[in-house]
């Protein structure tokens, strides 16, 4: 009989199995793959590696909660240096660059220089850029778990941000866009976050890089999962590589185990599913404990909207190392991904680490959102969907060459991941590479990972903490494992 049986060894499985080790339970972690990471991933081809998943992780500056939960779990230590990019992205139109620098004050003078007539507007963002820097996002336990006197300290803790919090829950990204006259900076704004996202995600997002968080662990995303795993594994987790379970086991309103795809049934004591939500709930455990909630939040995409996207990836042997590493731009003419025209891309480029491609070399990658129904389709017919992938990378390799024009001749590795791509490797619901999109008023914004008439189970990981991301994933894990714990009577340890 196993004690704790954890499905999923993404950034939030692996969590889960750290906390839960160090609580003193056995922990077995079954994963459908061959590596560990989910979502949190990149893969190697030729001298190139491409890396599918960070683009900025919050909790990488020590001092804060987070960061205490990434070193928890062994994602970051001493050793692995983290890079902070001056300038986070920057956006070109009309022969005009807008550069979203990481220091507000920077930014703040950059935007004056650049747009004069939404002086007052900018001054207030950037004052409030500052105060959100100083915010340390709660992690140490679920709010369920928080007692009259946390309230009070949280209260004491954030009041003054209260106010700011109002401010900016109640509009989205494209309302505080449209507070700007410049287009530039309207179109800007949208484009570093969805437009569509409660625009406190901005003012998080811009006030962490002011705090010189959420930079870029060097060697990425892979290798933070590794290292998650071998953590997990020195203090005695057993990770099942190629495991994958097909269901989960239920006695009398109670999960007693796994069976896995090769028939293998496993007794346990306690379930965690740290994998996607709609998976677990709707494949393995055949939609019995679904509530109305949860069944409008998976079926209703405009009240709880998910992203996908494409990855366009090139390895090229020409130095890119001059150019600004993430920039949007408008293209010439548009181009067609999936069933939509794309007038501008993000064109990204890894030079600031070595580990993604050789001095003089560079990894490109172009991030393309949406079209999940078009993909899913085009993958009913494996060779459809193979030349819908060749099509798109030989346009967006075009593409880029138009404007590096540098980069001509030396392409040497091309890759496409696509929604189906995360469909295939993670079970992710309609590709989703993050949970539900947070918007202005949207209830709830995490789940407590019970269901109703099943004991002995939990749900963890970014689809009970919208809007997931790294730091969703984490955070759900840890409180599975909280919460398990308070039901077992031990006591948490960190
Ligand atoms: C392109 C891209 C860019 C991103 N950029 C960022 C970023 O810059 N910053 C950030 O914070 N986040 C980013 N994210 C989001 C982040 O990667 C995810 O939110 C996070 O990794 C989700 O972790 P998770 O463990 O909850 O889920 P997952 O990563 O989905 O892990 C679930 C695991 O369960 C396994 N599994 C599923 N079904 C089964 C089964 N039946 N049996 C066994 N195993 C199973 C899967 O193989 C997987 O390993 C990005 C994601 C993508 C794809």
């Amino acid at each position: 009989m196993k004690e704790i049986s954890i499905i999923g060894a993404g950034v939030a499985g692996l969590t889960a199995a750290v906390y839960a080790r160090k609580s003193g339970f056995d922990v077995d972690v079954y994963e459908m793959h061959t590596l560990p990471g989910g979502e949190c991933t990149g893969w190697q081809r030729g001298d190139y590696h491409f890396d599918g998943c960070i683009h900025w992780m919050m909790g990488t500056k020590p001092g804060s909660g987070l960061h205490q939960v990434w070193r928890d779990v062994g994602a970051l230590d001493d050793s692995i240096a983290i890079h902070l990019n001056e300038i986070f992205f920057e956006y070109q139109k009309d022969g005009r660059t807008l550069k979203i620098y990481r220091d507000a004050d920077r930014l703040e003078k950059h935007l004056l220089d650049l747009s004069p007539i939404d002086a007052h507007k900018i001054h207030e963002l950037c004052k409030d850029i500052r105060a959100f820097a100083k915010m340390d996002m709660p992690v140490s336990k679920p709010m369920e778990m928080y007692t009259a006197l946390d309230g009070i300290k949280m209260a004491f803790k954030f009041g003054k941000l209260m106010p700011l919090f109002k401010k900016y829950n109640s509009i989205s990204v494209i309302d505080l866009a449209e507070q700007f006259q410049d287009p530039l900076l309207r179109e800007g704004f949208i484009n570093l976050i969805p437009g569509p996202y409660v625009a406190t995600s901005i003012l998080s997002t811009l006030g962490s890089l002011h705090n010189n968080d959420s930079g870029w662990p060097m060697g990425g995303s892979l290798a933070l999962s590794k290292r998650m795993a071998a953590y997990a594994e020195k203090l005695g987790v057993r990770i099942h590589y190629h495991a994958p379970v097909e269901k989960i086991l239920v006695e009398n309103g109670s999960a007693v185990g796994l069976r896995l795809k090769t028939g293998e049934e496993v007794c346990s004591e306690y379930v965690l599913s740290a994998a996607d939500g709609h998976h677990t709930l709707y494949d393995l455990l055949d939609g019995q404990y679904v509530d109305d909630l949860q069944q409008k939040m998976y079926s209703d995409h405009e009240t709880y909207q998910l992203d996908c996207c494409s990855l366009v990836f090139l390895g090229v042997n020409a130095d890119l190392s001059a150019r600004a590493h993430t920039v949007y731009i408008p293209l010439d003419e548009p181009i067609m991904v999936a069933d939509k025209a794309q007038e501008c891309i993000m064109i990204k480029h890894f030079c600031y680490d070595p580990a993604m491609a050789k001095a003089g070399k560079s990894t490109v990658c172009v991030m393309l959102m949406g079209s999940y129904d078009w993909w899913q389709e085009k993958h009913q017919d494996k060779v459809a969907y193979k030349q819908a992938k060749q099509q798109l990378a030989k346009e967006v390799q075009a593409a880029v060459e138009k404007i590096y024009p540098e980069i001509t001749g030396t392409v040497e590795e091309v890759d496409v991941a696509t929604p189906m791509t995360y469909v295939r490797y993670c079970n992710a619901f309609r590709g989703a590479y993050m949970s539900f999109v947070t918007q202005p008023g949207m209830q709830p914004t995490s789940l407590n990972g019970k269901l109703e008439g099943l004991q002995k189970f939990y749900m963890g990981g970014m689809w009970t903490q919208f809007p997931g991301g790294l730091p969703g994933a984490a955070m759900g894990g840890r409180y599975a494992i909280q919460r398990i714990c308070k039901e077992a009577g031990k006591k948490f340890q960190e």
